[in-house]
């Protein structure tokens, strides 16, 4: 059998969405952020710190990518509810369990839109005083990121639209799209 092309639009909650990003195009980039964390933590073992529940996939398919020694934690923040705007509140549901201090932390998000998630977390993670931190975030939305929050390793820089799949989702749902879709305006 033909392997079939991705449909390039998509209906999720009576919105249109359009294919963004493939699932190809993401694996491509993961691809060179695993290569370029494993030559410049060599010799260490960061800790990989996963925030729940839009970036257990990004995590998953990055850190098969890094080939050197590495942990994972995951903690989870809520802000957007199931709506598709920021309600610009933070709060954390479940904490990291490992003990981060004098640790190489690397944080890794799926989106980053107004900054405040990510700055939220580096705060918390400041706190835990690690011997180095960084960021990964598959998605950034620079247009939105009032509170230029530092970003180390950005997958791809998207307009400031509503995206979906590849662990993104619409009020719970589109989390398994293998690509990502994103609002189509039109
Ligand atoms: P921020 O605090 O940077 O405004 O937003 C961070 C969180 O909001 C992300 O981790 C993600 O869960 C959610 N978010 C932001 N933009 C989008 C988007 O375009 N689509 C989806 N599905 N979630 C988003
Ligand atoms: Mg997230
Ligand atoms: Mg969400």
């Amino acid at each position: 059998t033909t392997p079939q092309a991705p449909d390039t639009t998509l209906t999720c909650r009576g919105e249109q969405f359009r294919l963004y990003l493939t699932d190809e195009a993401i694996q491509e980039r993961l691809q060179e952020i695993g290569d370029a964390i494993s030559e410049e933590y060599e010799g260490r073992t960061p800790i990989l710190v996963s925030v729940l529940n839009g970036a257990f996939m990004v995590t998953a398919d990055l850190m098969r990518y890094i080939t050197i020694d590495c942990e994972i934690d995951f903690m989870k923040l809520s802000s957007y509810g199931d709506e598709k705007v920021s309600s610009g509140e933070v709060t954390e549901l479940k904490r990291i369990d490992a003990n981060l201090e004098g640790r190489d932390v690397i944080v890794v998000e799926d989106i980053v839109d107004t900054g405040l998630s990510m700055q939220f977390i580096l705060n918390m993670m400041e706190s835990h005083r690690p011997a180095s931190l960084r960021t990964v975030t598959l998605l950034h939305k620079p247009t939105s990121n009032d509170t230029n929050v530092p970003l180390d390793y950005v997958g791809f820089n998207i307009p400031d639209l509503f995206v979906i799949g590849y662990g993104l989702d619409y009020g719970q749902i589109a989390r398994n799209l293998p690509d990502i879709y994103i609002l189509d305006e039109e």
